[in-house]
């Protein structure tokens, strides 16, 4: 049994929550980059530079890449070998969001009830996903998340004889309904399968894989590559003002699911993809 004080979880958690918010992933900055080169429309060409601009200011003088620094969702994966110690786990990731959004001088976006809707002023609660894995180790995902892409996710609840086609089909009609909203260029997190909530957090959870790794499942990673595709043509374009980069990936996770159903979340995120991972 390893002993993990919460004490380095708040610290770390606090220093994630700065780091995604300044700079992001080489994934994400590789990505922008190639699609700058891809885009054909002019004004699409225009609007990655200043979407590069935009990255080099925010990493230089250390302040947030967008003014919406989002609602700090992490993904904790804890070894069953790991015995925390110093206090309340929950607590130490939230205080770490507490310290990391007033210290970094981020917004706070966050109100304590969904309808009295009063500002909590230091971002917590964070949405926290627990996993039990093997090892004697904790691998923290700081994994920010802004609302105007948020807000455009969907579920569907298709049916089994809508198949493969169904779930293309689903996941390019909800990014045709967010169009600008998402502030694209965007990446699309999917979850396949699994029941109502595990879709959803299946879905979060891809976004959070980096931009261009696949699927390990042959079928799932050539979906992936022909949604991208069609979602390519669509014409949205960065910004939303028209061109051919409208995704950058579609990221789709499956899990087993119940014979009646079909189960299938988009999580759609901005540009501003935030995600930065810690194992300690
Ligand atoms: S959706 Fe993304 S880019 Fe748009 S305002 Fe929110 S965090 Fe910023």
């Amino acid at each position: 049994m390893r002993e993990v004080d919460v004490k380095d979880i708040t610290q770390a958690v606090r220093d994630m929550c700065i780091d995604a918010n300044y700079e992001l992933s080489s994934d994400m900055k590789k990505a922008l980059c190639d699609a700058q080169g891809k885009e054909e429309s002019d004004l699409g060409k225009k609007i990655f530079s200043q979407l590069q601009e935009n990255l080099k200011i925010a990493e230089e003088d250390k302040i947030p890449i967008c003014q919406d620094t989002g609602m700090a969702v992490f993904f904790i994966k804890i070894g069953q070998d790991v015995h925390f110690v110093g206090g309340n786990l929950t607590d130490a990731v939230n205080e770490g969001v507490r310290q990391g959004y007033t210290q970094g001088y981020l917004r706070k976006s966050v109100v304590g009830d969904p309808l009295i809707r009063k500002n909590t002023g230091d971002n917590t609660p964070a949405v926290v996903h627990y996993d039990i894995v093997p090892g004697d180790k904790v691998q923290i995902t700081c994994a920010p998340k802004g609302f105007g892409s948020e807000n455009m996710s969907r579920v569907f609840m298709l049916k089994p004889a809508d198949g493969e086609e169904g779930v293309k089909d689903a996941i390019v009609q909800a990014v045709k309904d967010a169009g600008p909203n998402a502030c694209p260029p965007m990446v699309v997190g999917v979850g396949v399968g699994g029941t109502f909530e595990k879709c959803a957090e299946m879905a979060k959870e891809a976004l959070t894989r980096p931009v261009g790794h696949h699927s390990d499942i042959e079928y799932v990673k050539n979906m992936e590559e022909e949604v991208l595709s069609r979602i390519n043509k669509l014409g949205i374009g960065p910004a939303g003002l028209g061109g051919r980069i409208t995704a950058l990936a579609v990221n789709i996770n499956t899990y087993a699911t119940h014979i009646a159903g079909l189960p299938v979340a988009i999580n759609i995120c901005c540009h501003v993809n935030r995600h930065v991972t810690r194992v300690i």
